[in-house]
């Protein structure tokens, strides 16, 4: 496991990340060096974007006096914060926001440097190509509005504790119908897996709610 720190705060990197970024990249089907090559920029621009994202989330959160690390592990990561006094609903959704949001803005910056240089080696352009494509699609795929993912938990600050059974339920029919799409436009299962999940979560919470 490597373990750092960028800004005082701690990144943990699990194996895990690595292994499930690599299939995510297409490490099944590669056979030939240079696809191996293309694996590799995949992982590193992953690991840039994805800890970008999570400093987002940790920056803010530590900006309102908690105590915050950041953990990348299989098919992602996330920020976990602690300590300080309770959140509101606004810091709350402040700190929701700011991972895909800053991410967001590192795909434009990257997107707009990218096209500044026209004498730039293919690999490079390769390299920046996926790294604002991963930028966009993994801030765009946090924000459906699915619990536990940012989209979630941006519509639970927003419609309050009064309204969790209405979040729950919206989480688990947009979970669902994410899932079927998928299934029906990318052929691949991985989506539809976590999606069927995360439907199941929301699924159990509600239940648990219902009870209480
Ligand atoms: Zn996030």
């Amino acid at each position: 496991m490597i373990s750092f720190s960028i800004f005082n705060i701690p990144v943990r990197v699990q194996p895990w990340f690595w292994i499930t970024m690599a299939l995510i990249g297409g490490a099944l089907g590669a056979d030939t060096k240079q696809a191996l090559f293309k694996i590799l920029l995949f992982l590193v621009a992953g690991f840039i974007s994805i800890l970008v994202h999570e400093l987002g989330h940790a920056l803010t959160a530590k900006h309102f006096g908690k105590r915050v690390e950041i953990v990348l592990q299989a098919f992602g990561g996330y920020a976990a914060y602690s300590g300080g006094a309770p959140l509101s609903r606004k810091k709350t959704l402040l700190i929701t926001a700011a991972g895909p949001a800053i991410q967001v803005l590192l795909g434009f910056v990257v997107l707009m440097f990218a096209g500044q240089f026209d004498g730039m080696s293919p690999q490079a352009m390769y390299f920046l190509r996926i790294l604002y494509g991963i930028s966009f699609f993994w801030a765009i795929l946090n924000l459906i509005p699915v619990l536990p993912l940012d989209g979630g938990r941006i519509m639970e600050s927003l419609l309050g504790p009064q309204r969790i059974r209405l979040t729950l339920k919206i989480s688990m029919a947009v979970a669902v119908g994410i899932g079927l799409l998928g299934l029906t436009i990318t052929k691949s299962y991985l989506l539809p897996i976590f999606m069927g999940m995360m439907a199941y979560e929301s699924y159990k919470a509600l239940q648990q709610v219902s009870y209480r």
